[in-house]
């Protein structure tokens, strides 16, 4: 299907690859906007100048172009010098060659390409970023994900290999759904296997929490478990409510224990688990108010489906858990553990993502080859 970096043929196609990396720069420039905004709720165009998070001095343009100006700044505010995110630098640097790269994957055989496929790098970068800090990807990306795939495909039929415009937006929203419904199951079956939301016990249980170097051991009546077994990502939490609880030789009566991968809080309270020997204590019930993957996974493939597929979202799901899986099992061979517990799965579905855009094809090609017997 398409080339992957197909050599320029002519003097303009490189003219043609300069423009897409400096207008890549410069999106990359209002996609950081994006991904401070959007989680606060702010607005996107209001105010239309960025401002410093720090003094909220407005930037002048003229401080604002994109990858040049923070190094003329040496990553600092210009009014009051506090240090701007090499994030604001990295996310420049990276819309511009995801933008390069995808010019010169569609040239000059797909180049109306171009366009859909710079909207979608655009979107998986904000919801990458926006993931990986606050562990949500907001709607506006996702939702208007699927929209703007939808009615990409009816105007460029090609995005979905299609000939007709309808017949087009049809595989894009076919695309939406298969991703909506199949990552909806693997939500529902994760509450199934996994989902003991609540736990409720007849008579008052007793419970001993105890540590051994950064993992520890729970026993609750006669039953055991591995303490990092309850926690998949940072986001959960496991709350215990305590008849009796013992923290550290204090003593505590009728209170709910709020567990963390690395911390334990009651009420306003707050003690760091790898300083803790052990916790004792009475309870009656265990809630974990925990979903083995955010809903927002869910709306963001079929974002991703809208615009590159059904068949992108089987690879972009299956080559998304395999690259988890990887940095998983590197984490735990590292003894690090609570590393892949910091990272949502947004950001894999958004690299299986890109891997299909410009590789998908030929890798599956490559797959299918090894596994057929060579005649
Ligand atoms: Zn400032």
């Amino acid at each position: 299907m398409l080339r992957f970096f197909a050599v320029p043929q002519a003097y303009y196609a490189y003219l043609f690859a300069a423009f897409s990396f400096v207008l890549g720069a410069s999106i990359g420039s209002f996609l950081n906007v994006c991904i401070y905004r959007l989680p606060r709720d702010l607005s996107v165009n209001k105010p239309r100048r960025s401002f410093c998070p720090s003094c909220k001095y407005q930037i002048p343009f003229w401080h604002n172009i994109p990858l040049v100006s923070w190094l003329a700044l040496r990553g600092k505010c210009a009014n009051c010098g506090a240090p701007i995110s090499f994030r604001y630098f990295g996310v420049e640097l990276l819309t511009g060659l995801l933008f390069l790269a995808v010019w010169l994957s569609v040239w000059p055989h797909a180049w109306v390409l171009a366009l859909p496929y710079w909207i979608l790098v655009s979107l998986l970068i904000v919801a990458t970023f926006i993931d990986f800090e606050f562990f949500i990807i907001p709607d506006e990306i996702t939702w208007g994900g699927v929209a703007a795939g939808v009615v990409l495909s009816l105007a460029i039929p090609l995005l979905m290999g299609a000939n007709a415009n309808l017949v087009a937006a049809g595989w894009s929203l076919f695309g939406a759904a298969c991703g909506y419904f199949l990552l909806w199951g693997v939500v529902e079956l994760g509450k199934k296997a996994f989902g003991k939301k609540r736990v409720t016990f007849d008579k008052i249980e007793k419970f001993t929490w105890t540590r051994h170097d950064d993992d520890a051991d729970l026993v609750v009546g006669n039953e055991k478990s591995l303490w990092s077994d309850y926690f998949a990502r940072e986001s959960d939490r496991l709350l215990m409510r305590c008849e009796r609880a013992k923290i550290e030789g204090e003593q505590f009566e009728n209170v709910t224990l709020e567990f963390h991968f690395d911390r334990v809080q009651i009420g306003e309270r707050t003690w760091e688990l790898i300083k803790l020997e052990s916790i004792t204590g009475t309870m009656t019930e265990v809630v974990i108010p925990r979903e083995a993957m955010g809903f927002g996974d869910v709306k963001f493939i079929a974002a991703i489906g809208a615009f590159l597929g059904w068949k992108a979202v089987l690879f972009t799901v299956m080559a998304g858990s395999a690259a988890g899986a990887v940095v998983g099992l590197t984490a735990i061979a590292l003894g690090r553990r609570e590393w892949s517990a910091k990272i949502p799965f947004g950001p894999y579905l958004a690299l299986g993502g890109l891997l299909w855009m410009f590789t998908g094809p030929e890798l599956v090609d490559w797959y299918l080859a090894l596994t057929q017997p060579a005649v």
